[in-house]
């Protein structure tokens, strides 16, 4: 329970500073190696896509472009090396993915692919009568 308390309020105090501290720069836009497999994001500067993802954060719907980045963050860490803020923009983008999930604006993962990519993936190391005793 305290544990519970105490990540929430962590949580908080670090949304906060993230969204006061961030200049929106977009410097961790500009280095992010994830950008060009971020739907949306093709176009959009990369100030534009901060802001979206501060919105986000914030409870509220961001762009498109943003939505995008934050779907496909990685957390390479490329962002937080570039920041010349010290945000730490890594936490910025898994912070506003918790947050979009809850609000509902980035669509809950679909998971009904999973096993038949695990089976996949399991063939590829399991000897044939293993496979059929477990798959
Ligand atoms: S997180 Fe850092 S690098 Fe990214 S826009 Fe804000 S200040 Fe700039």
């Amino acid at each position: 329970m305290v544990a519970h308390a105490d990540w929430s309020a962590l949580r908080e105090s670090e949304t906060a500073r993230i969204l006061a501290a961030c200049t929106r720069c977009g410097r961790c836009a500009e280095v992010c190696p994830m950008m060009p497999y971020a739907e949306g994001a093709a176009g959009v500067s990369a100030a534009t896509l901060v802001e979206g993802v501060l919105e986000v954060l914030s409870g509220g719907e961001g762009g498109a472009g943003a939505r995008g980045w934050i779907s496909v963050c990685t957390r390479s860490g490329v962002c937080n090396a570039a920041c010349p803020e010290a945000v730490n923009p890594r936490l910025m983008l898994r912070l506003a993915k918790w947050r979009a999930n809850e609000t509902g604006v980035l669509p809950k993962r679909d998971a009904s692919e999973a096993m038949a990519r695990v089976k996949a993936f399991a063939r590829l190391g399991f000897s044939e009568r293993e496979q059929e005793e477990w798959l």
